[in-house]
């Protein structure tokens, strides 16, 4: 029988998802594992290598139906070398050739991509996008991922670093970011620049319902502002909508640069909904360009934690034939 299967695999900091897909793209089976990164390289991609295994087994399947397999992970990384450089959330991964030692391991080809790649292409081949051409995904988490899709096919440059949208400069001369730069949209749109900016303005004085939980030492995220600011708190409510102000703002750039049919909005933050989509595209709608019709529409994502994989099991088989 043709090998008709790909198996795509999303490496996280905390967990390691795979899963098998059709020739359609459609996730068959799936499987979770622990990363357990505290235990090293090597440690981790054995337990990775048995999740192969695994999910085969699960399926009812052997290595000869498998076309190949896609591996997500968090970067910087190099898709035409396979290689991870380094990854902020996989300490003591450097330099790992996972591409050549995947394939090795497993008999069988494997194609490595960049975590937010891999998640857009997801939505594209079955998720918000799958009736789309053109598309670009921001992954609203820690920081911002991006990715872009263009004529159906995922969109890498010539340095393999396109689709840095979070670190596009949004506020010249703004906030500090971990990259070097000052300014990046990652620091004014993520879930983490949302209690960053609220925990400054605290700091500097402004009154807000959240001060008190502050000052006693609490843990705050994206979620606490948003529900302050849904209890009526001033402070909350105006950073939650600078946010969305700088997330639309990155839409009409992304709008001119690309002009694709979709902006497509993921991870953590984009769990508030219609909370986030309908200001976001509120800001959009005043800040666009008004001399033609050629806007994308600003959807929420729709494969949520399965994106990863299922992206990068069908760039896998991209990889294969060509593409
Ligand atoms: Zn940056």
């Amino acid at each position: 029988m043709a090998a008709r299967y790909t198996i795509g695999i999303d490496i996280g900091g905390t967990n390691i998802e795979g899963g098998v897909c059709d020739e359609q793209g459609v996730l068959r089976r799936q499987r979770a594992i622990k990363t357990e990164v505290e235990h090293g390289f090597e440690h981790t991609f054995q337990r990775m290598v048995r999740l192969v295994d695994d999910l085969l087994q699960d399926a009812g399947l052997t290595k000869t139906d498998v076309l190949a397999i896609g591996v997500g992970a968090p970067g910087p990384l190099s898709h035409e070398r396979g290689v991870i450089y380094t990854a902020p959330n996989l300490p003591g991964w450097r330099d790992i050739p996972l591409q050549a030692k995947l394939s090795e391991a497993t008999g069988l080809p494997v194609t490595l991509e960049n975590d937010a790649n891999a998640a857009a292409f997801g939505e594209f081949t079955a998720g918000a996008a799958r009736d789309v051409r053109d598309m670009v995904m921001l992954t609203l988490g820690t920081g911002i991922g991006g990715g872009i899709v263009l004529n159906g096919l995922l969109w890498r440059g010539r340095f393999d670093s396109a689709a840095e949208i979070g670190h596009m400069v949004i506020v010249p001369g703004g906030r500090a970011c971990p990259c070097g730069q000052r300014g990046c949209l990652e620091r004014y749109g993520s879930a983490n620049a949302v209690i960053e900016r609220l925990i400054e303005a605290v700091q500097a004085g402004e009154s807000c319902a959240l001060a008190s939980r502050l000052a006693a030492g609490e843990k705050l995220d994206a979620r606490d502002v948003l529900r302050a600011a849904a209890d009526g708190d001033r402070r909350a409510a105006r950073i939650w909508d600078e946010t969305c102000y700088y997330l639309a703002l990155a839409a009409v750039n992304m709008q001119h640069v690309l002009n694709p049919e979709l902006v497509v909005l993921a991870g953590g933050l984009a769990k508030a909904g219609e909370r986030l989509l309908t200001p976001v595209r509120a800001h959009f709608e005043e800040q666009r360009w008004k001399i033609a019709p050629d806007t994308p529409e600003i959807v929420l994502a729709t494969c949520g934690t399965d994106a990863g994989m299922i992206g990068a099991a069908a760039l896998a088989r991209a990889a294969q034939a060509g593409r």
